[in-house]
């Protein structure tokens, strides 16, 4: 069967994302029984190396669904009528999650801050100060639509201090950031592999603290028997080795293949690849005279670079020129923020100067035949000349 349309060269999106020709073989091989020994291995094998990639001890829970199944799931094993949730807002995501908190019945505090910006650790502290019945903060650590992340190290301490559990999307977080789920008070962690793992989409990866654990014990009555459930794989994986329904069997070996790559580079500089991209880019954006979404450069984050969209230009316009004359596929702005930014992608294998030089000629190309005034290759020569050596 043939599609219509051509499909991209490159795609340089928000997630999900291009995975390794490693990644597309594993998810060709067979599929085998999940009772299977040889799945039974494999399956906690991947969870052991999740584990190593989130750099924790603490337990490891892979959801058979896109994380936003897991983001549900802790609110619903979580949150009950009166819990006071301080959730944390500083784009599409965190704005988001207040629906999770009301619908379990729980009544979400908003502590937002412009989504070009991020949140400052000093008004959580007084927020908690404030209201010293809050039991729950919720945060999104990399913020995709925002291109931000939030000092979520500062914020888990200072939720530590007042007795509050924290639930993190770090969706976008693993693999751009060095996490630490004990030292930072993680208590529910969540990431996907369709960013910057360069995985499949398809599964939550969430790990959990013996404090949250207490807390899902602790609900009336404890959430189970759901697909929202985290106990129930608690009750079935983690103590007897079975599962409260099929795994995605394909998905978990894609996944595996994305976090042997990832190790075998190493955690740390898996991330500082992200980072020093990320940074490149900025500087081929800036060479090019657009202006960068994050309103600091401390704040931007290493998944994805936004970009304000300049003067003159309409963002669908574009991206659309992207893809339709260049094959390269971007991400625009994303909820309330559609018109106002465009997001370039460098995320698992994109995160690598070719794709940023590919990515950044292409976009000075696509300006300049849109009327944009840009010098072709002041971007591209800019990013060159700000990798690391
Ligand atoms: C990608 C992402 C998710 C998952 O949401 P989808 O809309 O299903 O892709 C959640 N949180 C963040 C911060 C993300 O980047």
């Amino acid at each position: 069967m043939t599609s219509a349309k051509q499909w991209p060269a490159l795609t340089l999106a928000a997630g999900p994302v291009e995975v390794s020709p490693r990644v597309l073989r594993e998810q060709s091989r067979p599929i085998l029984y999940h009772y299977d020994p040889a799945f039974i291995e494999l399956f906690g094998q991947v969870c052991h190396l999740v584990q190593r990639a989130f750099r924790t001890k603490y337990d490891v829970v892979l959801m058979q669904g896109e994380a936003i199944l897991a983001l549900e799931a802790a609110a619903a094993s979580l949150f009950e009528p009166g819990d006071k949730v301080l959730n944390l807002v500083s784009g599409i995501f965190g704005k988001g999650y207040a629906h999770f908190i009301t619908k379990y019945g729980a009544e979400p505090v908003e502590l937002a801050v412009p989504y070009n910006e991020a949140i400052d650790p000093g008004q959580v502290e007084a927020a908690l100060e404030a209201q010293p019945d809050i039991k729950y903060l919720s945060v999104v650590h990399s913020e995709t639509p925002s291109a931000t992340v939030n000092p979520i190290e500062a914020i888990g301490r200072i939720a530590k201090a007042h007795g509050v559990l924290t639930i993190v999307d770090t969706v976008s977080g693993l693999g751009s950031e060095l996490l630490s789920p004990e030292g930072w008070n993680m208590d529910v962690a969540i990431a996907g592999p369709q960013k910057c793992l360069g995985g499949p989409p398809g599964l939550s990866l969430v790990t959990v603290s013996p404090a949250a654990w207490e807390a899902m014990e602790r609900h009336r009555p404890p959430l189970r028997g759901s697909f929202l459930s985290l106990l129930d794989w608690r009750d079935s994986w983690l103590t007897k080795k079975t599962f409260p329904y099929t795994p995605s069997v394909s998905t978990v070996y894609g996944l595996e293949a994305a976090l042997l790559a990832m190790l075998e580079e190493g955690v740390e500089r898996y991330v500082e690849r992200h980072q020093s991209i990320a940074r490149a880019c900025r500087r081929g954006v800036e060479a090019l005279g657009l202006k960068l979404w994050a309103a600091r450069e401390a704040i931007a984050g290493a998944a994805v670079t936004g970009v304000a969209m300049p003067d003159g230009v309409n963002d669908k316009v574009l991206r659309g020129h992207m893809r339709e004359r260049y094959g390269v596929m971007i991400s625009g702005g994303y909820g309330e923020l559609a018109g106002q930014l465009f997001r370039l992608g460098h995320m698992g294998q994109a995160a690598h100067p070719a794709y940023l030089a590919a990515q950044l000629a292409i976009l000075e190309r696509s300006l300049a035949d849109l009327g944009v005034a840009v010098e072709l290759g002041a971007g591209v020569g800019a990013a060159m000349r700000a990798l690391d050596a």
